[in-house]
């Protein structure tokens, strides 16, 4: 993309009073990058360029997508962040300031994992719009990868995988995450990604066909019923997540056991009208067994709300619905960034920034000042954080939020610690439970309890999940006795 095309495509989209603001920020970077040439060759300005456009793409503020274009000046220029700051304000000197402390470390291993998290979770928790950016640029230098030694390609893709894609999921940011495992994909594990591709190319072919025709035969039974969706639409599954799915060990490799190859998506002008279309097309299409799910009235942890089912369509082939309104299509695309959409009717609504749906990015802090080592921290990062999330009830119906896998165990001590300490079982759902039974969601738990025991048994660390769990039963076992071995 040439700078006047973005320019262009700047002042369609913002005030003048924003283009002119951005137009200069794209001068100061052109002017700083002066010389400079990519490593794939052609002018460095294109990638600060293409780092910006993709935010503007995502509808961010003005200066974010200044941000943007200057996040490399401090790095890599003479130019410093004072005189971005004396040029551009505060605010655009945090944002770039971020992502060059985020962008510092060099490699060493492990320890750059872990010191990389620290610094993006530091960094979220005073903006999140640096982590954004930071996607951006890593969208932008994937896409020119093929130029680095294979090494430094793998190590790359490897830290998209394991950091960035997770990070992006947690913010509900669906489509980054996609992306970026899909472009990471082909240079961590080159011949999966064949065998993924080969498998699914003529798959998509047919299934495309199937979804079209489904599709305009839903758009018809909804206008009997005076219904007009915004939008009617197919969507592909990412090949990575995909990859992840048929690898899993009951799906065997075989892609007739995915159900959701090619999605079709409705986007309906409201709530009610959400529930209505599903009405509709239950009536019309058999749903399958045990697919219908109503992440509308229980979101995921990461804000997604829709609701899902499996139909068998036309020629009885399963397709999965996804219906939504607006409103929840902008989240699931862009997850928190939809708090700072620039809209038509003017800037973003500063007074909400800190969304409290990022309570989470404060706790992941808090976490780390309680923990001893980067190791333990980064393990806890990865069982309570960045898994999937359980939804648990007691029996008064409060809601409890654990990681997938948590156990009776882990779901006494987030109540509280007596409970824990002093649980023999669980009444799941009404049924007896072990201690050690794993918990999935919508399960309603009644913690059994025995008003004589001392405290937990030790050997409750070999199944727990939760931090909060483990702590408690390290700290009750040194107090119990001093002379047996703590595992
Ligand atoms: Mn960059």
């Amino acid at each position: 993309m040439t700078d006047q095309e973005f320019l262009r495509a700047i002042k369609r989209q913002y005030d003048p009073d924003d283009t002119a603001r951005i137009t200069r920020a794209l001068q100061f970077a052109t002017k700083a990058h002066a010389g400079q040439s990519r490593k794939s060759g052609g002018p460095y300005i294109q990638h600060p360029i293409a780092v910006a456009d993709r935010l503007r793409q995502m509808r961010l503020d003005a200066e974010t997508v200044m941000a943007g274009l200057l996040h490399d000046v401090p790095e890599d220029t003479t130019t410093t962040l004072a005189e971005i700051e004396a040029e551009f304000g505060p605010t655009v000197a945090f944002l770039v300031g971020g992502i060059t402390k985020v962008g510092k470390v060099k490699y060493r291993g492990l320890d750059r994992y872990i010191e990389n998290l620290q610094k993006m979770f530091i960094a979220m928790a005073e903006d999140v719009r640096v982590v954004i950016i930071k996607f951006a640029d890593r969208l932008d230098n994937l896409q020119t990868l093929d130029v680095l030694p294979k090494e430094k390609r793998q190590r790359i893709a490897q830290e998209t995988i394991e950091l960035y894609a997770p990070l992006a999921h947690r913010l509900g940011m669906g489509e980054i995450k996609g992306e970026l495992e899909d472009l990471a994909f082909p240079h961590l594990s080159p011949r999966e990604h064949l065998w993924m591709s080969t498998q699914v190319g003529t798959q998509y072919h047919q299934l495309e066909q199937v979804v079209e025709e489904l599709t305009w035969r839903i758009r018809e039974r909804l206008a009997q019923e005076d219904l007009s969706p915004n939008d009617i639409h197919g969507r592909r599954k990412h090949l990575y997540s995909l990859y992840k799915k048929i690898t899993r060990p009951e799906n065997n490799r075989d892609l007739r056991r995915i159900y959701d190859l090619v999605a079709l998506r409705i986007v309906m002008p409201n709530l009610g009208g959400c529930y209505a279309a599903l009405g509709v097309v239950h009536r019309h299409w058999k749903p399958m067994p045990g697919r219908f799910k109503d992440y509308i009235a229980q979101p995921k942890p990461n804000g997604y709300r829709s609701l899902h089912t499996t139909v068998f369509g036309p020629n009885g082939v399963p397709v999965e619905i996804q219906i939504r309104d607006p409103q929840m299509h902008d989240q699931a695309e862009y997850g928190v960034t939809a708090h700072w959409h620039y809209t038509e009717s003017g800037k973003p609504d500063t007074g909400s920034r800190v969304s409290p749906k990022l309570a989470w990015v404060n706790e992941l802090a808090e976490w780390r000042r309680q923990v001893d080592t980067p190791e333990q921290y980064l393990e806890t990062l990865r069982i309570d954080a960045l898994h999937q999330r359980i939804f648990c009830f007691t029996p008064n119906g409060d809601v409890i939020d654990l990681p997938e896998g948590a156990t009776v165990v882990d779901f006494a001590y987030h109540v509280h610690s007596d409970l824990g300490d002093r649980c023999v079982g669980a009444r799941v759902n009404e049924k007896m439970c072990r201690v050690d039974s794993t918990l999935k969601s919508g399960d309603v738990v009644e913690i059994v309890t025995e008003k004589r025991r001392k405290g937990p048994n030790p050997d409750w660390l070999d199944f727990v999940k939760t931090q909060a769990a483990r702590s408690h039963i390290r700290r009750a076992a040194r107090e119990q006795d001093t002379t047996r071995p703590i595992p």
